[in-house]
């Protein structure tokens, strides 16, 4: 029998794994969401001798029941090679007493590649488990991140097109180059004169476009997302944590079956969702630590048991994390109220028509093995400093958020179990913020010599990501008006 996936918001749609990854989305709104979590089917001992790749088969098919053995084999494989920059793929670095999960190997150094990767291969082969003949397009607006990953992802891939908007003055210059540099007959990249609401606004139109989606299957196409909220990013997100921990075991940091907690830098709340997951497949995970920055919704939310989106919001130093509607926390609320959608739908509509919502307290009960708190810009800075002065290990402005909050919860509780911090992002990527914490006074230097100096600084070499796009050719020019996104896309796929 096949493991089904419901949508969070109507308990009559259901899909098999392939299907959701095809969709992404439900029509209703919802996110799809497995009936029910699989166990480990493996003891801790067998995981702690196997790969990143091993370990990567043993829980995805748990998850992707309809996929065969070679399919997932497959698209592992094809996933998890020398893109990444280690054999390990997620090495695990102790400094100060914690572990940090390094997940920023991948081709775009940060964790989205974790995914990422993986992702255009599971959609190929749920296109071709599900007859569909037409090529999968990717639309994906971006503030900066996961453009990137998702067009490294699926540059090359055969049967898929990525066509990328990002706001031409809303990215870093180093993000920018990364995008516009991207090789690929199958990429697009196009910057639009607008923010990024106004690019994820026009990229949602034309989602929700019927004429348009009757155009594209005319010609052979159809859309696809390579968003979060897709579970084919969150099912390739719980290996890492299975892995870790089967690391630690094998290092004999720990006893077989010790409890570990983790501290997740958080966003979306896709990375500490898959956290959920590993520990509900029977993962021997203690405390689930939310780490937020100044955009502290899930940390008010953990608090006071009200998620409320109405207030102001700021740009901080980790700009992955600035967020005020957290998507996949929708999953969580629909298994915290008892795998109930209608009670789910219902939050959500509040949600979209006041801003907040409030669960009961049966639903806070059931949020124990949470944690939440965050770090101002003041703390992150510092974190980094400390971490540097005291043991040499350089994290990035994401990372450094999860240590603080790690601090914070060590001081509070008295908890001593060994921790995970998921490091997800490379300190070259974020390397201004990195250095003014280190040594503040850079003004006068690029991003390109901050990243030499950081490599003298921290003794690891210049990540290859950085390097390659200091010299690479820009292969994307394309630039047009809020209004006109249909426009490059028709463009790009021969549509007139
Ligand atoms: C996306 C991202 C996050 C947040 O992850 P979520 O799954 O959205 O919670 C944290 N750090 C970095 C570097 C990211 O790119």
């Amino acid at each position: 029998m096949d493991l089904m996936y419901a949508s969070t918001r109507d308990a009559d749609v259901k899909a098999t794994a392939s299907q959701a990854i095809l969709k992404g989305l439900s029509d209703d709104g919802g996110l799809f969401v497995p009936e029910r979590i699989p166990a480990l089917d493996v003891s801790l001992q067998d995981l702690a001798g196997m790969t990143y790749q091993e370990t990567a088969y043993t829980v995805m098919k748990q998850f992707l029941t309809d996929f065969t053995e070679q399919e997932l084999k497959d698209c592992i494989q094809a996933a998890y090679d020398s893109k990444f920059d280690t054999e390990e793929i997620a090495p695990l670095v102790r400094a100060d007493g914690v572990y940090f999960l390094e997940l920023f190997h991948g081709a775009t150094i940060a964790f989205k590649d974790m995914a990422l990767s993986i992702l255009p291969h599971l959609m190929t082969v749920s296109a071709k488990k599900n007859h569909v003949t037409n090529e999968i397009v990717i639309l994906t607006a971006t503030s900066g991140d996961t453009g990137k990953a998702a067009l490294a992802g699926f540059a090359g891939v055969e049967g898929t097109k990525i066509i990328v908007f990002y706001p031409k003055n809303g990215v870093s210059p180093i993000q920018e180059k990364q995008m516009v540099t991207q090789k690929g007959a199958n990429t697009c990249v196009a910057g639009i004169h607008g923010n990024f609401d106004q690019a994820q606004t026009g990229v949602k139109q034309m989602f929700a476009d019927k004429e348009l989606a009757r155009e594209l299957a005319a010609h052979g196409y159809q859309f696809s997302s390579a968003n979060s909220i897709n579970i084919g990013r969150l099912v390739p997100q719980i290996v890492y944590y299975v892995y870790a921990y089967a690391r630690l075991l094998a290092k004999g940091e720990i006893a077989q079956g010790e409890q570990i907690n983790v501290t997740v830098p958080t966003g979306n709340f896709g990375n500490i969702l898959a956290a959920y997951y590993a520990k509900h497949m029977g993962l021997p995970i203690g405390k689930l630590v939310c780490a937020s920055n100044e955009n502290k919704v899930l940390y008010d939310f953990f608090a006071t048991g009200t998620y409320n989106k109405n207030r102001e919001f700021m740009l901080t130093s980790s700009p992955s994390m600035d967020i005020l509607i957290s998507s996949n926390l929708e999953r969580l609320i629909y298994h915290i109220a008892g795998n109930n959608a209608k009670e789910n739908a219902a939050y959500m509509k509040k949600l979209a028509e006041d801003g907040t919502y409030s669960i009961t307290a049966e639903m806070m009960a059931a949020l124990d093995s949470f944690y939440g708190n965050y770090a101002s810009e003041q703390e992150t800075a510092q974190t980094i400093r400390d971490f540097y002065e005291k043991t040499g290990y350089v994290a990035d402005t994401h990372t450094a958020v999860a240590a603080a909050v790690c601090r914070k919860y060590q001081a509070e509780t008295k908890d001593d179990a060994k921790m995970v911090i998921a490091s997800t992002a490379s300190p070259f990527k974020f390397t201004r913020s990195v250095m003014d914490a280190v040594r503040p006074g850079n003004d006068a230097q690029s991003d390109f010599e901050l990243a030499d100096e950081l490599s003298r600084l921290s003794g690891v070499p210049v990540p290859q990501a950085v390097e390659e796009i200091r010299t690479a050719p820009v292969l994307h020019r394309e630039e047009c008006e809020a209004g006109d996104m249909p426009l490059v896309v028709r463009r790009f796929l021969g549509i007139n």
